[in-house]
């Protein structure tokens, strides 16, 4: 048999910090007091890749974790006890409440409907989403008093905020109405903060508190800018050096024209790896903190950049892409989540 050929080197490297999510998690379950921090890992852990981000949070002391879609629940229970992760979408079809009861993870009940569907499929224990205010998932206030609803088996009572991130007289209205759901219905542990609910204080916290972006280096509020460090290390490779003459346009549509000679660099990292095309013109990456300015548009598979700051940087050598979330969203006009979240497959993650 020939041997199968060797995947050669990547030209795109996603490289998690472990030491930062670990410390990220542990001043969030710090901040959390008497509530413990769980971790929600939906959409692969942020774009940053369950299989490498969930070990690392358990080692830390995560001990519950939260996904939206049962698509996502294999890949996270390969790592934890199935007993710990809880899926934030609820059942939507009789099939759903079969595989959470096969694999022992908890839905998170979100609507009558979803309650029936649970009991109807034999029950167990659960989690519910009361609505205090977004308007989104979970149970109306008005329907806590449901009949069904005093039958299911509650492990978790939860609620999200809306505008966690903003002093608002919203976030004191939820707490009061999550309080409210709190005396009317039995559950073993409660639960209503996300990374910036936490930054709101103790009161916000009860049992447990449900971080996401922050973990991965978010800062959604600026009360965390001491306490959060960068998780996501993104590098692209050059993979062609060329020499433009004054005149010589970039790109597609010719955005950008050379004023005289000058080296670029080809990258490898384009919107098909989530670098999107709100970068052209205002992006830039490094090379040993020297600043290499994006030049014309941003491609699916490229981009080019300016190396007069790094003449001496060849094929192959890697550049870095300024990540720091709340700065690459002041400048990219995308939030913190999109930034993580659209990161493409084909960086190599490690
Ligand atoms: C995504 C999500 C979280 C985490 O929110 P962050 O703002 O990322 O910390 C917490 N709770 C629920 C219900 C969520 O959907």
């Amino acid at each position: 048999m020939p041997d199968r050929p060797v995947l050669p080197p990547p030209t795109l490297r996603l490289k998690l910090d472990h030491d930062a999510l670990a410390m990220n998690w542990r001043a969030l379950n710090r901040l959390s007091g008497n509530a413990r921090a769980g971790a929600a890992v939906k959409a692969d852990a942020y774009g940053l890749g369950v299989a490498k981000a969930v070990p690392s949070l358990r080692d830390a002391g995560a001990r519950d974790f939260f996904v939206a879609h049962w698509s996502e629940v294999s890949e996270v229970i390969a790592h934890i006890p199935a007993s710990q992760l809880s899926v934030l979408h609820g059942p939507v079809h009789a099939e759903d409440c079969a595989y959470a009861r096969a694999l022992g993870v908890r839905p998170v009940i979100n609507s009558i409907f979803q309650a029936r569907l649970w009991l109807d499929s034999g029950g167990g224990p659960c989690d519910l989403m009361v609505d205090t205010g977004i308007n989104r998932l979970g149970l109306p206030l008005a329907c806590l008093s449901d009949p069904l609803i005093a039958r299911l088996d509650i492990d978790v009572l939860l609620s999200h905020l809306a505008s966690a991130d903003e002093d608002v007289a919203q976030n004191a209205e939820q707490l009061r109405r999550f309080d409210q759901a709190c005396r009317a219905i039995p559950a073993r542990r409660r639960s209503l903060s996300n990374s910036a609910g936490i930054a709101l204080g103790k009161d916000y916290a009860f049992d447990l508190t449900r971080p996401g972006l922050s973990l991965y280096g978010g800062i959604p509020r600026s009360e965390l800018l001491a306490e959060i460090g960068q998780v996501a290390r993104l590098e692209a490779a050059i993979i062609q050096r060329r020499d433009l003459s004054a005149g010589d346009s970039v790109g597609y549509n010719a955005t950008f024209t050379a004023a005289r000679a000058m080296h670029a660099g080809v990258v490898s990292l384009g919107y098909a790896d989530g670098f999107l095309r709100c970068w052209s013109d205002r992006g830039l990456l490094r090379s040993n903190g020297r600043e290499l300015p994006l030049l014309g548009r941003v491609s699916m598979d490229m981009v080019v950049v300016d190396l007069t700051e790094a003449p001496d940087l060849a094929e192959g050598d890697w550049l870095e892409v300024p990540y720091h979330l709340p700065d690459a969203a002041a400048v990219s006009g995308l939030s913190q989540y999109e930034l993580l979240t659209i990161l493409g497959q084909r960086f190599r993650r490690g």
